[in-house]
């Protein structure tokens, strides 16, 4: 096949799972395991995604039982991790990101088995049809674990006592029930078989100890050479995703992006999804952490004339105050362009708000990003009694939000108000607000939301 000349980019991988599953641990660890020679060739933190080289992930690869294919030209260059996802820029990706990612470490904690949040990630890499293994970790928790640092798993069960054994035969073994029960079937990585959509395989890992972290690796790296080839080809188009916008002194607001596929170039104009419409605006300069971090220098950013794919990198331009995490970027090439992508960016979002549930009769609910909204409205759903939503909106509360809210007095006047959660109100509104008497309720907590709102309630029936 001719496609075959091209050279392939690293996958973007993401990890997601429960709060305290060891996320951030098992990055770390990784990151230290292999992070003392330098910085030549090697691991780097890179904006919100940290680069892991094959080559130096080689030696670490080489103790688990499936080890890495030899290097080649059309190898799988490395994996870059995103490694930022807080809960709230996390939700953000939740809601569009589906491109952006092209293999997921879903962490659960062997203790714990599935948790809320597990199960939220689970069902959206499965709506997502994105392909994932299981870190099932903190194995060094299980009863009278002996450690071998850095082990392959298999190693390193096979070391450990009946008792051992059996604690984690048992802990697998309610695990995999618990996925049965969601008609999944799960099985150790080299058990699973290459259908992915038949059994997800799992890795036993331990961020404490590195054991495990081998196989997850090679896996990881496997996968993408055997199954993600025909993605991971360098191609021209631009897949470009906000991750999260952020106010840097000196820099102003800046927008942290994961460059999945293609290239941009400082002077490019460039189109993405903000609050008040779309935001229409130039690369000022392209931005990636400075190598020599520790020596604080003044600029702690490299500049960059132009950069490729697969990479973490900060845009500063501005009007990006309004922008929005989770939405693509976009490149217009030629003048003619700016208008076609002006207008793709604002169905896209237009698409997104209609998509949800709504009711004739309801309140209107404010966020302020399409992935905040999202949690909003399921929490708003699933508390008893549900509270009904007629309006959604992102972004600031304007007067035409109030306007839209006041409907409902005619309707139903107990929903003739406004629930905005993390998102600043204008002066209009607000008097807008009072004059028609339709309450705006504020919170940047959600569940304080629903408290006001039904404290109001309550208000109005005495
Ligand atoms: P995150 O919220 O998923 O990013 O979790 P963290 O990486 O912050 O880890 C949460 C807590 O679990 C921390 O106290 C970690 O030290 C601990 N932890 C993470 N991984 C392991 C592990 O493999 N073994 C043990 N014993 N503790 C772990
Ligand atoms: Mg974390």
């Amino acid at each position: 096949e001719d496609s075959d000349l091209f050279p392939l980019r690293s996958p973007v991988v993401c990890i997601l799972g429960h709060v305290d599953v060891g996320k951030t641990k098992i990055l770390d660890r990784l990151r230290r395991t292999n992070v003392q020679e330098g910085e030549a060739g090697g691991i780097t933190q890179q904006i919100g995604a940290t680069f892991f080289p094959v080559d130096r992930m080689r030696p670490l690869c080489n103790r688990a039982s499936e080890t890495l294919p030899a290097s080649g030209y059309s190898d799988v260059p490395g994996l870059l991790i995103i490694d930022t996802p807080g809960h709230e820029s996390f939700t953000n990706l939740r809601s569009r990101g589906s491109s952006m990612c092209n293999e997921a470490i879903l962490v659960v904690d062997i203790m714990h088995g599935l948790e809320r949040q597990t199960i939220e990630s689970l069902e959206l890499l499965l709506a997502r049809d994105a392909p994932f293994v299981i870190a099932l970790n903190k194995i060094d928790c299980l009863y009278g674990w002996k450690k071998i640092e850095n082990a392959g798993f298999f190693e390193t069960y096979a070391s450990q006592s009946q008792e051992t054994r059996d604690h984690f035969d048992k802990l697998f073994g309610e695990i995999r029930t618990a996925f049965q029960l969601r008609a999944l079937n799960i099985a150790l990585y080299p058990e699973a078989g290459d259908d992915h959509k038949e059994c997800i395989p799992v890795c036993p890992t331990s961020a404490h100890t590195g054991e495990g972290l081998p196989d997850l690796v090679s896996f990881l790296f496997t996968y993408g050479q055997k199954h993600l080839a025909a993605d991971l080809r360098l191609k021209p188009q631009l897949d470009a995703t906000v991750l999260e916008v952020k106010v840097i002194q000196g820099l102003g607001t800046t927008a942290d992006i994961i460059l999945s596929n293609g290239a941009l170039k400082e002077g490019d104009t460039i189109v993405v999804s903000g609050t008040d419409g779309p935001i229409i605006t130039q690369i000022r300069s392209l931005l990636t952490p400075h190598p020599m971090k520790e020596i604080r220098v003044k600029n702690e950013y490299l500049k960059h004339p132009s950069i490729a794919a697969a990479i973490g990198v900060k845009i500063c331009a501005t009007g990006f105050e309004t922008a929005m995490a989770g939405s693509p970027l976009r490149v217009a090439y030629h003048p003619e362009e700016i208008p076609v992508l002006r207008d793709i960016t604002e169905n896209e979002l237009q698409d997104l708000l209609s998509s949800f549930d709504r009711e004739d009769t309801g309140t209107t609910v404010v966020a302020s990003t399409v992935g905040s909204l999202e949690s909003l409205i399921t929490f708003l759903k699933t508390i008893n009694p549900p509270i009904p939503i007629a309006n959604v909106a992102v972004g600031p509360v304007h007067k035409n939000t109030v306007t839209k809210a006041s409907v409902m007095l005619e309707k139903n006047p107990d929903f003739a108000c406004i629930l905005a959660f993390d998102v600043p109100i204008d002066e209009d509104a607000e008097k807008l607000s009072d004059e028609l008497k339709v309450p705006i309720f504020k919170d940047n907590i959600i569940y304080r939301l629903e408290v006001k709102f039904t404290e109001y309630l309550d208000g109005l029936k005495q």
